[in-house]
């Protein structure tokens, strides 16, 4: 990924994706924003934080990256792995006004006018472009979601819906908790045995820490990718740890509850 500072706003883009040129898009980072405390200071969820100071960070990203902040659409996030259809009759849910989309972790596009926004705070965000047919899709993958494997059901998606062809598909695995500090005990192990038949090469047991395991979700959510038939050189991985780096992201793990929000987000440009 490439890392813009521009004043005190700091975000991330795909380099894959931006030299497509057709699209907008972003992983925000906690700095730059006008919210305080806690969610100091580019909140980007309304939970807990003052709505006026999200509404007001949501205005300074997007206009950083070129998106019309009205545009913007959200959904509650529950960990499962429906992914939302959204056209432009949904601008400004969840932003703007109540979302209606209270069940899906992805949300999948080929409307201009429209950007998808879903939030973060250690899980891992996949993006997806089809540069060719010019979809776009985004999902929010944490353990429960990557077991589920909600990213290689995108890219089916993308081919069912649009008719995306999985070569032409690239995809971005943003910021988020890796290997170093992913720590699950066995029943998370399970769930990932159970479902993902070589997930073993991405699970550690911790030498040191009894009844403790490492997991490379990346890794995995990777490896689900290119089972799907996603071409490795089209996968973009920010190779970035939220927790290790607790100046620039806002980490569940490091912080617990009292915390900000990150967003993805991405947009379809108008050309
Ligand atoms: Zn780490």
């Amino acid at each position: 990924m490439i890392k813009h500072s521009n004043g005190n706003l700091v975000y991330f883009t795909f380099e894959n994706f931006d030299n497509t040129g057709i699209v907008s898009h972003c992983f925000s980072t906690r700095l730059g924003g006008v919210s305080e405390g806690v969610f100091e200071s580019m909140n980007l969820h309304f939970r807990g934080d003052n709505p006026k100071n999200v509404i007001e960070n949501y205005k300074i990203i997007c206009s950083a990256i070129g998106i019309d902040y009205k545009n913007i659409v959200f959904s509650k996030q529950i960990h499962n792995d429906t992914i939302y259809t959204v056209s432009k009759e949904d601008r400004g849910k969840g932003l703007l006004r109540e979302s209606d989309i209270d069940d899906a972790d992805g949300l999948i596009t080929n409307e201009k006018e429209v950007a998808l926004a879903t939030f973060y705070a250690d899980c891992v965000p996949v993006y997806f472009l089809d540069p060719v047919l010019k979809v776009i899709a985004m999902v929010h993958s944490g353990w429960r979601g990557t077991v589920k494997q909600i990213a290689a059901k995108a890219v089916l998606k993308m081919e069912k819906d649009y008719g995306s062809e999985r070569k032409n598909i690239l995809a971005g695995i943003g910021p988020s908790i890796k290997k170093c500090c992913f720590e699950v005990e066995y029943p998370v192990v399970a769930e990932f045995e159970k479902n993902i038949n070589f997930s073993s090469e991405f699970i550690f047991k911790d030498n040191e820490k009894k009844g403790k395991y490492k997991i490379d979700l990346q890794g995995i959510i990777q490896e689900t990718l290119i089972s799907v038939g996603i071409l490795r050189r089209n996968i973009e991985n920010a190779n970035i740890c939220t927790k290790c780096n607790p100046e620039l992201f806002f980490s569940h793990r490091y912080m617990g509850d009292e915390r900000g929000s990150l967003a993805g987000i991405i947009s379809l440009n108008n050309q």
